[in-house]
């Protein structure tokens, strides 16, 4: 397996690949500290092409002035085992400073898609999200590119750009890991001690309690919140404080009064001792 830490020797690497093997080749954006979570879509994607680029780069812009980017968890070393036992051909492990120069090339994702939800919490990060992933798209040419449901709004908004840039990239969409005990995993569940575990467990049975109800043939957004809700505001060993639990068209990000199937999406993010959780449900 290949390291690079210059965006000039991924660059070189792709495009022998590209152009000399004419092979497909995929993308892994990740920020590190990987999971069962990164490892599916490094499984989808070395199920779907020839050769798999995992980045592990923990982006600065996509960071607010306030959130835990200096605090969070960076594991190379247990990252590049990972990759390498998955049988990852290269890992792109670069530093801010080769990623950024001055008179840094600014990047606005859609308004409307970025400025509700996450972005409205996270001011700016889904600019620092696009402008990150359309780096590593330069550099890498993937002929594919995996993302993870789990960060729903994320996943939309790289649809998104490469819609409206005429990337020719497929973008592939993965399915939530989750641990046995439902919890969807995630690099910042390494923050939680035992009682904020179990109180983050309200929010995967809010979204089960959710696809419950959808199952018994009940499609209309208040009834389906209701049920999510009940759980969340359930007794719990520490706080726990919803963000947002919303029923939205998957396209729009708009609010829908009714579930369509195939078109909607249940988000909900959550706050538990100072950690922000997401979770979601496609239907
Ligand atoms: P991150 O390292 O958190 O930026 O995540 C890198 C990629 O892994 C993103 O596309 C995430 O959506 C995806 N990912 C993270 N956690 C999970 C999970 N539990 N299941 C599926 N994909 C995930």
């Amino acid at each position: 397996m290949e390291l690079f830490t210059q965006p000039k020797d991924l660059a070189n690497f792709s495009q022998h690949i590209r152009q000399e093997h004419k092979k497909t080749l995929a993308l892994v954006p990740t920020m590190g500290a990987l999971h069962k979570g990164h490892l599916s879509l490094i499984q989808k994607a070395k199920a779907m092409c020839e050769n798999v680029i995992v980045s592990i780069f923990v982006n600065p812009t996509q960071f607010g002035a306030n959130e835990d980017f200096s605090k969070y968890p960076r594991k190379l070393e247990a990252d590049l085992e990972i990759c390498k036992s998955a049988g990852v051909d290269a890992v792109f492990a670069p530093d801010a400073s080769s990623m950024y120069g001055e008179n840094e090339m600014g990047i606005i994702a859609p308004k409307n898609l970025s400025s509700v939800f996450e972005g409205a919490i996270r001011v700016g990060h889904f600019d620092g999200v696009c402008q990150i992933v359309l780096k590593l798209f330069s550099l890498a040419n993937p002929t594919h590119a995996f993302f993870g449901q789990k960060d729903a709004q994320q996943l939309i908004i790289i649809e998104q750009m490469v819609r409206s840039l005429f990337l020719p990239i497929s973008i592939v969409a993965c399915p939530i890991i989750r641990d046995s005990s439902g919890l969807a995993l995630s690099s910042r569940n390494a923050y939680l001690d035992e009682p904020s575990i179990k109180t983050a467990l309200k929010i995967s049975q809010a979204i089960y309690e959710a696809s419950k109800v959808i199952a018994q043939g009940i499609f209309d957004a208040t009834s389906i919140k209701q049920a999510s809700l009940k759980k969340l505001q359930e007794e719990t060993p520490v706080p726990l404080e919803v963000e947002y639990l919303a029923l939205v068209n998957r396209y729009t990000l708009k609010e829908i009064p009714t579930l369509e199937v195939g078109k909607s999406l249940l988000l909900v993010a959550a706050r538990v001792s100072k950690v922000r959780l997401l979770d979601n449900l496609w239907i």
